[in-house]
């Protein structure tokens, strides 16, 4: 087994089970039935075909239509283009550029990522985005106040060095340990080298501390310093847990969701990646785990390092399942964590996670106006960059406050009215006081998204109608719409009519009725390519635009398209509770097979995490913890990371009982039954447009 992470949080586990029942079969990619014309249809289907000769159908990315041009060029009169606070905020205290202008060879090309600076949007960029990205793809070293500085740009969260009496502390250590190291030099060139005095990490996403042993690598710190805790390692309670455990469980499909959302697979440049939102990029690169030395929980902590006072409020389940902002009074200095940035965040992530509380979020914010807001005078986060000034401060603070809350009170309001969350993410009034601030854009989260969430997380998938209840699958309904509008020549004519009007999203809509099912029309997939493509070029939002832009690539690739994500280091794997362990195994059984394989009973001594009590029944896998069976059919010990090896085919059990590393009594033949009724390889390839590949079926 590998675990693997992405930068957000996401930690994967991927989970490399060898299985060999025969394939399901589910009729979505083999099945044709909705090409089976009438003659008479293919008749007609030949007349349609000379209708749209006019249009080449190619692989290549286009340009942007008279469309998108029109949309782009008119969002300059929506927006106030002609107010430059937020770049005169982004310059202030500059003192020196990345080293190596950021670059670092297959990690962070920094270079390619500010191919916007100093330019005008093309039309292929929404030019509102254009303009965030060259906000905050901006890097360098810059002071934010007298001993509070940040290195910006090089990772996708900020490097914020604190200034205490005799040394420094680092406040959030990026994502993987070569781009820390890169901006830690940084700072000494400019600073001078200073003994590091504490670490605190704001919250439980991977790109805020994955790159934690780079601190060791820069020579600042030895891991003893850490476990000893002559170094303070300060996060906010549940992080470790929150951190291995927030997207274990689904942590497969969501990798390959994270990664046509951060465009992992376009290239940087006007047709393609233009920023990450939050920061320039996420890098490659192996992230790490690192064990605090002191938790806050309670509320309003107060803990001085080096001098530095920190007045702590724990801010969970908002933005992140654990999450800590503070205030230091002496310098009337806030950091709201990544509950506050320059654009709109996720309330639901589109790579797939629980849906946040746009509330409880909000409530936050408005606390900390109650707390903070009389004497703030600057601001710096992770992300983006910081605003100096009372006034301003709050400000910011109050307009993120609104716009999270309206979100919640539009999502609910318009339910309690009647309206269903389609209507509501589309027609939905707002305040442009709110939605219009340069700080409230949606380059992060999108309204709609966010507001269908809300309502989703309120009162579920269903919208209250029936007929939700009745619809078929995609494929299904497909190859039914397919034949009642007249064959798939004629859903195809229909559907560059669409195209050729602009509405490129009735144009994707009425192609993904045949790609649905039959993934192996070239034309209709290469038509359904130029209109995701076109809907990319348009958005503001650049989780949108890397999804349509990703979705244009697998149509033209005809699916397939490679997955690249970091492996994360064995801390990770180690941090695993050993409960979310046993849940993850159970989720893996072929329910079927083990169906077939009859019932039994496993003691487990897990060396060093307690007993669990394993129970295979009916085809399900429970445990429960700090007990163990009586007459259990087997009593297995061993250590955590073996028995992870052992399910995953990465070891075999025999060699871990000859090497001393495990131990049974009782019938050894069950054990090879749970293995055996482990569900077969998940590959991490599995096409999103495109009907899913025979490969990634359960076999
Ligand atoms: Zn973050």
């Amino acid at each position: 087994m590998s675990v693997k992470t992405n930068a957000l949080g996401l930690v994967v586990l991927v989970a490399l089970f060898t299985g060999c029942s025969k394939s399901t079969d589910d009729a979505s990619a083999s099945d044709t039935g909705g090409s089976v014309i009438a003659s008479a249809q293919a008749q007609q289907a030949t007349e349609q075909l000379s209708a749209h000769s006019d249009y080449t159908f190619t692989t290549e990315q286009k340009d942007a239509s008279e469309y998108t041009r029109k949309l782009n060029e008119a969002v300059y009169g929506e927006l106030d283009f002609d107010d430059k606070t937020a770049q005169e905020n982004v310059e202030r205290g500059f003192i020196a550029p990345l080293l190596n202008n950021g670059d670092i060879e297959g990690v962070y090309p920094a270079t390619k990522l500010n191919f916007m600076q100093g330019k005008k949007a093309p039309p292929e960029v929404n030019p509102s985005l254009w303009r965030h990205a060259q906000l905050v793809n901006r890097g360098g070293l810059f002071k934010v106040i007298d001993r509070v500085y940040q290195v910006r740009g090089q990772a996708l969260v900020n490097l914020t060095i604190i200034e205490g009496d005799t040394g420094i502390i680092l406040y959030d250590v990026e994502y993987t340990p070569a781009t820390l190291v890169k901006s830690i030099e940084l700072y000494q060139q400019e600073r001078g080298k200073k003994p590091l005095k504490g670490v605190i990490i704001s919250h439980s996403h991977a790109d805020h501390f994955g790159g934690f042993n780079g601190i060791i690598d820069a020579g600042l710190a030895t891991k003893e310093d850490f476990t000893s805790g002559k170094i303070p390692l300060i996060a906010p309670e549940g992080f470790v847990e929150e951190s291995v455990s927030e997207n274990v469980m689904g942590g497969n499909i969501m990798a390959r969701r994270a990664g046509y959302q951060y465009g992992n697979v376009l290239p940087a440049g006007p047709k393609g990646k233009i920023t990450a939102a939050l920061g320039a990029a996420v890098a490659d690169g192996q992230s790490g785990l690192p064990i605090p030395n002191k938790t806050i929980s309670k509320d309003g902590e107060k803990v001085t390092i080096d001098g530095v006072e920190f007045e702590f409020y724990v801010t969970p389940h908002a933005e992140a399942p654990s999450e800590m902002v503070f205030y230091i009074p002496q310098w009337k200095a806030m950091s709201m964590a990544e509950e506050l940035n320059h654009l709109q965040h996720n309330i639901y992530t589109l790579r797939g996670a629980k849906i946040r509380d746009a509330s409880l979020w909000a409530s936050y914010l408005a606390e900390a106006v109650a707390r903070w807001g009389d004497e703030v005078e600057v601001n710096f986060g992770p992300h983006t960059w910081p605003v100096w000034g009372n006034e301003n401060v709050v400000r910011y603070l109050k307009a993120q406050r609104d716009l999270y809350q309206s979100i919640y009170n539009t999502a609910l309001r318009y339910a309690n009215y009647g309206y269903r969350p389609d209507d509501i993410a589309e027609y939905a009034a707002l305040p442009d006081s709110v939605f219009k601030q340069w700080y409230n854009r949606p380059y992060y989260g999108h309204t709609k998204n966010n507001l269908k969430s809300t309502y989703v997380r309120n009162f579920g998938w269903f919208n209250g109608n029936p007929t939700e209840l009745a619809k078929y699958p995609d494929a299904e309904r497909g190859k039914r719409y397919v034949k009642a509008i007249g064959g798939e020549e004629r859903v195809l004519a229909l559907a560059l009519e669409s195209f050729k009007a602009g509405d490129y999203r009735f144009t994707v809509d009425i192609l993904n009725n045949v790609v649905a099912y039959n993934g192996k029309n070239t034309n209709v997939n290469l038509l359904m390519a130029d209109a995701f493509e076109q809907l990319g070029y348009q958005e503001e939002n650049t989780l949108y635009r890397n999804l349509y832009l990703s979705g244009a690539s697998e149509l033209r690739a005809g699916g397939n398209i490679p997955n690249k994500l970091g492996t994360a280091s064995p801390e990770v794997l180690g941090a695993l509770p050993p409960s979310l362990m046993l849940t993850y195994l159970s989720m893996l059984v072929d329910q079927k097979k083990a169906e077939g394989a009859g019932n039994f009973t496993i003691n487990l001594k897990l060396k060093g995490e307690g007993d669990y009590a394993l129970d295979m029944n009916n085809g399900v896998l429970t445990s429960v913890a700090d007990h163990q069976t009586k007459n259990a059919d087997v009593t297995l010990e061993i250590a955590k990371l073996d028995l992870l090896a052992a399910m995953s085919g990465k070891a075999k059990l025999k060699d871990l009982l000859s090497a001393d590393k495990a131990s049974i009594t009782g019938n050894q033949e069950v054990l090879s039954k749970l293995t055996s009724v482990m569900g077969s390889k998940m590959r991490n390839d599995m096409n999103l447009v495109l009907p899913l590949q025979d490969a990634n079926k359960i076999q």
